[in-house]
């Protein structure tokens, strides 16, 4: 065989959580509560603005269209975030639409981050954050999100310490990744939270990286603040977004970043040169979609925060199901997910494949139980796995009945072992 080797920027990568997890949820036909995505209908008028695209008479529609984002769909985004930041978005230099919020995040480090530049990740993290720092030659620092006491049930009672993170920025810091809300965890940063990173990132002259794909699912009591709004954070926040989250169109794969033109344009000029443009059916219809739900905005049938309301209630049946068999969730204030303590849960799951004891439990409850999860500890850099190791994560952005199946699997499960 040739001796061709791989690009020294992807050494000692493997396969992610995703490529192992999503398959074998799909080869065992388990109930999926892993990668997430609903398992219900979009919305009408979002699935009906697609087909009435492709059906139009303009044989343009299906050709390229501008390259940083199509007209329509850039001056939407600018509409609507222009209205959510205070601040009178440009839509052509202040929007990139990108091939899904992962398009915008590959962009921001390829653009930004250089070798030697440091790069704070607050854990649990979505994962494609430590690769892509390391592709772009950065290196990841990891602080964790810290359980304030035992057996917490509750994200907000997992915090940062100031202290431990004021002593991670130096001069080589270049950019903080603040995902919020938060996936795995579900953490919806207050005010105080956001404020005490801003300083950081003011007092060294770091980025914010501000992963808000999230940003509509915000359960009750709580409320989104936006990075990009605190006193003097717009001129050094990028914030990222997806068309698939907000609109439960996951495999549309379109997502925007919005940022001042002095950050914007290092992620156009990686943009220009390996996507150029994005589908343009598909931002065509975002962007009606888009349309619609601003002149929607504050009425019950506005999707985008309706669907915050189903899915609050879903939150709470998750938990219930999970509570009903003597498991402890940690009640997520966004997001769509649900960390689960399995600590103390006695199977023997060493024959089930390489790795910590959390991707071994979860291919035994794939393979033996049905019902396909994802094992935390992929969501923390190396030194601190042990702390996501005792963790699975659900998704609970499902029809109530396959909750419930999956549940009852599960119960069935604890039955036949207490029996
Ligand atoms: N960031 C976070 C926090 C996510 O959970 C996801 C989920 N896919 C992404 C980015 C990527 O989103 P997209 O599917 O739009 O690429
Ligand atoms: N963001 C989704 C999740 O966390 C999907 C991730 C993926 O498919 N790579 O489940």
């Amino acid at each position: 065989m040739a001796d061709i080797k791989p690009a020294e920027r992807i050494s000692g990568m493997g396969p992610s959580v995703w490529v192992e997890f999503t398959k074998l949820a799909s080869d065992t036909k388990a109930i999926n509560l892993g990668q997430g995505f609903p398992d219900f209908a979009a919305p009408e008028h979002v699935v009906k603005g697609l087909s009435d695209v492709l059906q139009s008479s303009n044989p343009l529609t299906h050709q390229y269209t501008r390259g940083f984002g199509h007209p329509r769909l850039v001056n939407a985004i600018a509409a609507l975030y222009s209205k959510h930041m205070s601040h009178e978005i440009n839509p052509m230099n202040e929007v990139l639409v990108s091939v899904g919020a992962y398009g915008s995040l590959f962009y921001i480090f390829m653009g930004l981050v250089s070798p030697g530049d440091e790069v704070i990740i607050i854990e649990p993290f979505f994962d494609c954050y430590e690769p892509m720092t390391r592709m772009a030659g950065g290196t990841p620092r990891f602080i964790a999100l810290k359980p304030k006491n035992e057996n917490v049930t509750s994200t907000k009672d997992f915090v940062l310490d100031p202290e431990e993170l004021a002593g991670m920025f130096n001069e080589k810091t270049k950019a903080i990744i603040v995902n919020n809300p938060n996936n795995p965890l579900g953490k919806v940063f207050n005010r105080e939270e956001l404020e005490m990173i801003a300083n950081l990132c003011k007092k060294h002259n770091v980025l914010c990286v501000s992963d808000e794909v999230y940003e509509y699912m915000v359960y009750e009591g709580q409320k989104q603040i936006r990075m990009a709004t605190l006193p003097d954070m717009w001129e050094r926040t990028i914030t990222v977004c997806s068309a698939g989250k907000i609109f439960s169109v996951t495999g549309w794969k379109l997502g925007w970043a919005i940022a001042p033109n002095h950050l914007l344009n290092s992620l156009m000029l990686v943009h220009q040169n390996c996507v150029y443009t994005c589908s343009t059916v598909l931002q065509e219809a975002v962007a009606v979609s888009l349309e619609k739900e601003m002149a929607l905005l504050g009425k019950p049938e506005c999707y985008l925060t309706s669907l915050a309301e189903e899915l609050n209630g879903k939150r709470d049946k998750m938990a219930d199901l999970l509570r009903d068999i003597n498991l402890t969730p940690i009640i997520p204030d966004g997001g769509y997910f649900i960390m689960t303590d399995i600590s103390h849960l006695d199977v023997d799951v060493e024959k089930y494949g390489e790795g910590r004891k959390d991707f071994k439990f979860v291919r035994w409850m794939t393979k033996e139980l049905g019902v396909a999860t994802i094992p935390c500890s992929a969501f923390y850099g190396e030194e601190h796995k042990a702390l996501g190791e005792r963790y699975i994560r659900f998704c609970f952005i499902k029809e109530n009945s396959t909750m419930e199946k999956a549940a009852e699997r599960l119960k069935k499960w604890t039955e036949e072992r207490h029996a």
